[in-house]
């Protein structure tokens, strides 16, 4: 719970933006989850920035969300404030192959602006819900293809602090992990993308999207895949082998079109799907000798 004087201070930075104890289940995929003890929308980049200093010299703690998709919050909800990203870091623009974008927008979004432009390079990671922002941090990617292959540079801050930009050759980029350290804020990123004939750069956006529509539950509630692969082993085929697709703890069910996804089906709580996330790792460990480990966020209070 926030002192009033934290809530009343957030409204004047951003009127009209600030929820009290919002519902997480309103901004994640899964569909589930507590409230936040305040969540801000704010509407341009001055006050995102302004509401995270504050925040940071009042001693709340902060979340930023993209757009939840890769995120199990628990019953309990969120301590502090969940800071969103989706109004204020909504800057688009192109020069050539280099394209300037706000974290904000959906990666969907971005997509569609590149298919228009004529530039390729991106179109495997097309049906990955969430922000760029998000994307950027998880280093998403899909058919071999990683958000960091195309980043030449990324622009953070620290709440209270200027921005920074870091080359993407500076960091430390991974398999889902883009190395951008914990507590900085990603504003914006730059993309060196090559130029293709728009047609071309559609029709392979939309071959990518109908394979995903044959390989996995698209429109159902989910945060995608919930566990890592390994590098010789895909974590759909290990939980395959141990008999736990179809599996249900409650509401929550594992996918039969791809194991490695975990729905929210019939009303399942956050502690339907940890639970089952337990099962999968333990039943793993003891029939493979691997240990899964989580690609989905699991943040949050446990309920009381
Ligand atoms: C149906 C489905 C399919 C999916 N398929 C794929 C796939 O093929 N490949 C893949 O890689 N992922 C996939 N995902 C997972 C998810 O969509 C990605 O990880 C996505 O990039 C997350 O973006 P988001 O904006 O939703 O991030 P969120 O879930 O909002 O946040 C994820 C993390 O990033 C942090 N974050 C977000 N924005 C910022 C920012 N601007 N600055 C600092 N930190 C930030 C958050 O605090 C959090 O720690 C899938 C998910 C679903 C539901």
């Amino acid at each position: 719970m926030l002192d009033q004087g934290i809530i009343t201070e957030l409204r004047a930075i951003a009127p009209g933006c600030v929820y009290p104890d919002e519902p997480m289940a309103k901004h994640t995929s899964f569909g589930l989850g507590g409230p936040a003890d305040v969540y801000v929308q704010p509407l341009d980049e001055g006050s995102l920035k302004e509401c995270a200093a504050f925040l940071k010299d009042a001693g709340v703690a902060i979340k930023i969300l993209g757009r939840g998709t890769n995120l199990l919050v628990r019953s309990g909800g969120i301590e502090g404030a969940v800071l969103s990203t989706e109004q204020a870091l909504s800057t688009l623009r192109a020069d050539g192959g280099v394209v300037t974008v706000g974290s904000g927008i959906p990666l969907s979004g971005l997509l569609s602006f590149c298919a228009e432009s004529g530039l390729t390079g991106l179109e495997p990671l097309a049906g990955i819900p969430g922000s760029v922002g998000g994307a950027a941090v998880m280093n998403a990617g899909s058919y071999d293809v990683w958000f960091a292959d195309h980043l030449e540079s990324v622009v953070v801050f620290e709440p209270g602090e200027g921005s920074v930009q870091v080359a993407g050759s500076e960091l430390d980029a991974s398999y889902r992990r883009m190395g951008i350290p914990e507590g900085h804020v990603v504003e914006r990123v730059v993309l060196t993308l090559a130029e293709e004939s728009p047609t071309t750069v559609a029709a392979r956006l939309q071959e990518i999207i109908e394979r995903k529509w044959r390989t996995q539950p698209v429109g159902m509630r989910s945060a995608g895949c919930v566990f890592r692969n390994f590098p010789d082993k895909a974590a759909w085929a290990l939980i395959d082998s141990v008999g736990l697709v179809g599996a249900r703890i409650g509401g929550a069910v594992v996918s039969d079109v791809h194991a490695n996804f975990i729905l929210n089906d019939r009303g399942a709580t956050p502690e339907d799907v940890e639970e089952l996330i337990t099962l999968i790792r333990e039943r793993v460990s003891d029939h493979t000798g691997r240990d899964l480990e989580t690609e989905v966020e699991i943040v949050g209070r446990r309920a009381h």
